[in-house]
């Protein structure tokens, strides 16, 4: 029965431009009791970022110093940065019975499947690769990344087939509602519902 209190993780991957910082930032603001799970990463911030709520932004040195003290569920390196998900974060929210949620890449998303049970993946994609395109051009991403990262992005798309949902997002009231769907349905699988289900039973027992 201890399982049942545990909080749901729910992984979210996608290409980059296929729009899932704004689909998880409007989820967030519905469920502001959802935890982030806030990634390290030694990406400098981007503006409008802040240090603690969108990333740990750490150095290298400090990086590789919580790999050495084995901070990090799995960590990647992404277009020439690190990216790492802290276990012991993660792990304390869910024995705490929080739900987290994660976004990570494919390869950190398959680390954590490996190493944890009873997570959610799901998977953003844009509804083209000419879509996606289209979005890193409006961006302002320069060229050369653009090619990089479209090519990195129909590679991951590949891997779409390992998550459990595929949100497409085409219009994002419509993919926020799919989140949103995925995640009732998720914490209302009879599975998860035995320590309420038995509460309902101990206080109808104590009216008896
Ligand atoms: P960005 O630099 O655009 O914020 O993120 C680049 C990529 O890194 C995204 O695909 C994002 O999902 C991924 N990412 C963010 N945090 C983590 C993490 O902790 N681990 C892994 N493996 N990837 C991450």
């Amino acid at each position: 029965m201890e399982e049942t209190k545990q909080g749901l993780f729910i992984v979210v991957s996608a290409p980059s431009g296929a729009g899932k910082t704004s689909i998880l930032r409007e989820f967030r603001k519905i469920y502001p009791e959802v935890m982030f799970s806030v990634s390290h990463t030694t990406r400098p911030p981007r503006p409008g970022e802040v240090d603690g709520r969108d990333y740990h932004f750490v150095s290298e040195t400090t990086f590789r110093e919580l790999i050495a003290q084995d901070e990090f569920a799995e960590w990647e390196e992404n277009f020439g940065c690190l990216y790492g998900t802290s276990g012991r974060i993660m792990t304390g929210f869910l024995s705490e019975g929080r739900d987290v949620l994660l976004d990570i890449e494919p390869r950190g998303a398959r680390s954590i499947k490996g190493k944890y049970s009873g997570g959610v993946y799901v998977f953003i994609l844009p509804t083209s690769l000419s879509e996606l395109q289209r979005r890193l051009l409006g961006r302002g991403d320069h060229p050369s990344r653009i090619t990089n990262r479209l090519a990195r992005a129909a590679a991951e798309i590949g891997e779409s087939i390992c998550y459990d949902y595929v949100i497409i997002n085409e219009h994002l009231p419509l993919a926020v509602d799919n989140l949103r769907a995925i995640y009732l349905a998720e914490k209302s699988r009879r599975e998860r519902m035995m320590g309420k289900i038995e509460d309902i039973l101990n206080v109808n027992k104590g009216q008896e």
